[in-house]
């Protein structure tokens, strides 16, 4: 992919990636940066530059737009990653996450990757992006929020089937952040200054294995056997009190067994 040049607004301190001397001024759209590696060059100096982008420090994990390319026969896009993006970044973001704070990394991440790549969970959910890149072999995800967002996208996960072929890393915003503690990235975040260390952090990190379940409670009737000998009044309380205890010794003896057993059928029965 070739470069993509933008005019003027450089920074005060841009220097020619060709020449090296100052470039850019404050009085006048002069000099250019490209969109995506944010090289700097004066106008004279910029057919000396070699035509290929090198899409910059975070080449790993920008999906260049000429990747994703025309509408596939299920209404989503084409995912065919060039060489350089080896481990594709789906990024969510929960916008309402940390009294609003969301809003800035959004802003944020879809300068730093292609914004195509960036999404809203509060808007849409994580369904979309995930169908956009479920026809890679590997990515990963970055989900920026509290473990409700990250719970959220993780079922979708489960749903869409694609736990074999991606990785999922947190970036904690506001509070309610224990996952996030759980495995070392902190318990928030609010410098968005920070996001190109945090991804450069996410593509040399290690990965850990973990058990999701869920729990399912539900009321029931105590066994009607139990309560025929309880017929005088006075025993009522007496009976109950009984009843409990037995109802609870039968969970608790299943549970024993689930958590003793290694047999699947044994743990199965006794669950039900
Ligand atoms: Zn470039
Ligand atoms: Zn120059």
């Amino acid at each position: 992919m070739p470069h993509q040049w933008l005019e003027g607004n450089l920074s005060v301190s841009a220097k020619c990636t060709v020449c090296e001397k100052t470039c850019g001024s404050v009085l006048r759209l002069q000099d250019w940066q490209c969109l995506w590696c944010k090289a700097t060059v004066h106008s004279s100096c910029k057919d000396l530059l070699p035509k290929k982008c090198p899409l910059g420090q975070c080449k790993v994990s920008v999906i260049p737009p000429t990747a994703l390319n025309s509408i596939d026969s299920d209404g989503f896009w084409k995912a065919s990653c060039p060489p350089s993006c080896t481990s594709p970044l789906l990024v969510f973001v929960n916008s309402k996450s940390g009294d609003n704070q969301g809003v800035k990394f959004l802003r944020r991440f879809k300068q730093l990757l292609n914004p195509a790549q960036v999404f809203d969970i509060m808007n849409g959910g994580p369904h979309l992006g995930l169908r956009l890149f479920q026809k890679f072999d590997t990515f990963r995800i970055l989900v920026c929020g509290g473990d409700g967002s990250v719970g959220w996208v993780l079922s979708e996960i489960d749903t869409l089937n694609l736990h074999k072929q991606c990785q999922l890393g947190v970036l904690p915003l506001g509070t309610g952040n224990d996952l996030a503690r759980v495995l070392g990235w902190g318990s928030a975040c609010d410098d968005d200054t920070q996001l190109p260390q945090i991804l450069e952090k996410l593509e040399r990190a290690g990965t850990k294995m973990l058990d999701r379940w869920s729990i399912m409670v539900y009321e029931t009737k105590l066994p009607a056997q139990l309560t025929d000998p309880c017929t005088a009044p006075e025993a009522n309380e007496d009976c109950e009190v009984q009843q409990i205890l037995g109802y609870e010794d039968s969970v608790a003896a299943h549970l024993s067994q689930i958590l003793s057993s290694d047999q699947h059928s044994v743990v199965i029965s006794s669950a039900k």
